[in-house]
């Protein structure tokens, strides 16, 4: 579904549902999908100065295209001290483990959006926490994505935990791994910043 942060996908061999492009001043490396064509007049956009920085702009009439970054959230879910990792069944990053989490769907809470992504990847129902830290994740091959990192847990029996889980949709595997034990194939820079604030917030003992 609205998968992300550790994020989407295209259906195999699909055009990608965003184009990548350099801005004559080398910002925005990223682009919400720049469209091909003015929506007001039919004539190509092409990427011009307007507003303080590069944008795409109709040739023909001026209309100014702007655009956004994406919304996404992450779920570290804790368990003692291990956390719940997912391996990716889709690219980018297919076969590498990424922390349950995908895009915000128009209108849904951001804490709905990490309890949705890790109960369609993971099969696990969870409470959030609290939010940890809030990131831009810039190696999103699609676009840029404003991640926001959620502390949650299983909700319920924490003895069964290992039990319930079973990947579903965008991921291959799912398991819980100590934090000093996970994973060195992980996905996304976001990734690595989160280990790195959970190693630096909670030391030693249980997470959260
Ligand atoms: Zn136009």
């Amino acid at each position: 579904m609205a998968r992300a942060a550790d994020l989407p996908s295209d259906p195999p061999g699909a055009e990608p549902a965003v184009r990548i492009g350099h801005g004559p001043d080398g910002a925005a490396a990223a682009s919400d999908g720049l469209p091909a064509w003015c929506p007001r007049c039919g004539e190509h956009m092409d990427r011009r100065p307007a507003f303080g920085r590069s944008r795409p702009v109709c040739v023909a009439c001026g209309l100014v295209h702007f655009e956004t970054t994406a919304t996404a959230a992450v779920a570290v879910v804790a368990h003692g001290r291990r956390v719940l990792l997912v391996r990716r069944a889709i690219s980018p990053y297919r076969g590498q483990w990424s922390f349950p989490g995908g895009f915000q769907e128009h209108g849904e809470e951001l804490a709905e959006t990490a309890v949705r992504e890790t109960r369609e990847e993971a099969g696990l129902d969870v409470d959030v926490v609290r939010a940890l830290f809030v990131g831009l994740t810039r190696d999103d091959p699609r676009k840029l994505v404003n991640v926001v990192v959620f502390l949650a847990r299983p909700r319920g029996d924490q003895l069964d935990v290992d039990a319930r889980i079973a990947a579903a949709d965008d991921a291959s595997d799912v398991r819980f791994f100590d934090l000093e034990a996970v994973p060195l194939e992980l996905a996304f820079e976001n990734s690595r910043r989160v280990l790195d604030h959970l190693r630096r917030e909670f030391p030693v003992g249980p997470i959260g």
